[in-house]
């Protein structure tokens, strides 16, 4: 497949060639390279996408998942050109209505959000989310999960994808650096824990229990391997007890899981969370959220006039969480939000209805060539897995399924058309109809047979 796709392809080659001159690799984030080169895409309407050769496909990045209602929709296009209108400019730079308005429609949906912040990103999101629960708590150590990702910064690219033989054991995994150039004192400063290991993590939270002051989460690990319910019980229990901030990272599970995400799923109120992705519609956005006591450190006055300096309630400045941000909040953002959430509260229950067709058709296929394997995930997103000999529950059990011949199923899958490119993960939208469904499981029947039947 790998000589057909580069026949196919000239043009994104031929791009990319051009591109390296431009960014190292030709790429803007490492995520996108692949070899033997990046398809390159020119348009997108709907579920699909076309690259510089003409050539369709059927849409499952959903650009990391951001795109819950599909490519260019046209309600959200509209809201972002009346946006652009109704108050003659695009950025205020002071509050605005559309703040408040998105604001209280988010809480709605995660009731777990008293009050609120607008960020940039997702990336953005959890790093305030960290800063708050050290100022609340004073603990300064943070614990997250082995294979969990919150975003590309020092103190959180800590064992995402470890190599299992450096990585220790299971029960009590080493805390890794994932990029090169990262300062040591984060591997150090950032406890890994086990996902789904409650009796693991418990023992590890103790040891730490004067130092760690938040424990980092996303729920639904990577999007698919959820947390099982008890262990997400036990993690709320012992964190309670353990005065550590309890934070969601939901960047991917908002919307995803359902309109209030994974901890409307699980019945759990976390301390914060911390939203990203699909909340913008496509575009850059972030909100932290969570218990009032919590967001209030970031509060500028607390409620004193900050030109009266002597009658302030703080000793000094340092006395108030810093929180900044030129386009936290960009009107022309919250616009395209809230266009998103007046389709997603009428279609978002077709969409989970769509994903769970298209799983089932999939493990059918794989079944049909009796291949040991399943589609793995809930809500709207999911991933294959191929020789899990068990269910699959964290990083570990992910390692040890046969991710070389899922790579190459993908690499098939995007010459028939089907985009799952880089990293095996399903997302699906208002946009995917039941056409593309069928194609995509009419491909996957090829590819099996052209894999395990030669
Ligand atoms: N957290 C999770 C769970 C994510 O999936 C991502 C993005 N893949 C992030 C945080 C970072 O978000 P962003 O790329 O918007 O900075």
């Amino acid at each position: 497949p790998i000589l057909d796709y580069k026949e196919e392809t000239p043009s994104s080659q031929a791009f990319m060639e051009e591109a390296e001159e431009v960014m190292p690799g030709g790429v803007t984030a490492n995520i996108k390279y692949f070899e033997p080169h990046p398809v390159v895409m020119k348009h997108g309407k709907g579920s699909k996408l076309t690259d510089m050769d003409e050539n369709e496909y059927i849409d499952y990045l959903m650009s990391y998942g951001s795109l819950v209602t599909g490519h260019g929709h046209e309600h959200v296009k509209k809201a972002i050109m009346e946006q652009m209108d109704r108050d003659g400019t695009w950025l205020f730079g002071t509050p605005h209505y559309l703040e408040v308005e998105m604001g209280k429609r988010l809480q709605k949906h995660f009731p777990s959000m008293e009050l609120l912040r607008y960020t940039n990103s997702g990336t953005e999101a959890t790093l305030l989310s960290l800063r708050l629960a050290a100022a609340h708590t004073g603990k300064h150590k943070i614990a997250k999960f082995e294979g969990h990702y919150h975003g590309g910064y020092d103190q959180m690219l800590v064992s995402v994808s470890p190599s299992v033989r450096e990585a220790g054991n299971a029960d009590a995994p080493y805390s890794l650096p994932e990029s090169k150039g990262m300062h040591p004192s984060h591997a150090r400063n950032t406890i890994t824990l086990p996902f789904n290991n409650l009796k693991a993590c418990k023992k590890i939270l103790l040891q730490h229990k004067d130092e760690i002051g938040a424990v980092m989460i996303e729920p639904v690990q990577a999007g698919f391997i959820p947390a099982e319910k008890s262990f997400m019980k036990g993690l709320r229990q012992i964190t309670e007890e353990l005065g550590m901030v309890l934070i969601f990272d939901e960047v991917k599970t908002g919307y995803r899981t359902g309109l209030g995400g994974a901890q409307n799923i699980y019945g759990i109120k976390p301390d914060l969370t911390a939203l990203g992705k699909a909340i913008g519609g496509g575009y850059p956005v972030g909100v932290v959220g969570g218990k009032k006591e919590i967001m209030m450190h970031s509060a500028p006055s607390q409620g004193s006039d900050v030109f009266d300096s002597s009658q302030s309630k703080r000793s000094s400045s340092k006395d108030v969480l810093f929180h900044s941000g030129t386009y936290n909040g960009h009107p022309m953002i919250l616009a395209a939000g809230m266009a998103v959430l007046d389709i997603l509260e009428k279609e978002l229950d077709d969409v989970l209805k769509q994903t769970e067709k298209l799983k089932n058709g999939i493990n059918e296929k794989l079944r049909k060539y009796g291949v040991q394997g399943e589609a793995v995930g809930i809500g709207s997103i999911f991933s294959v897995v191929l020789n899990n000999k068990e269910k699959i529950r964290n990083y570990r059990d992910l390692q040890k399924t046969d991710l070389a011949t899922r790579k190459e199923i993908d690499f098939r899958l995007l010459g028939k058309g089907i985009y799952v490119k880089p990293m095996n993960r399903y997302s699906v939208s208002t946009a995917h109809s039941d056409e593309d469904i069928n194609q995509t499981l009419d491909a996957y029947d090829e590819v099996l047979r052209e894999v395990y039947e030669g």
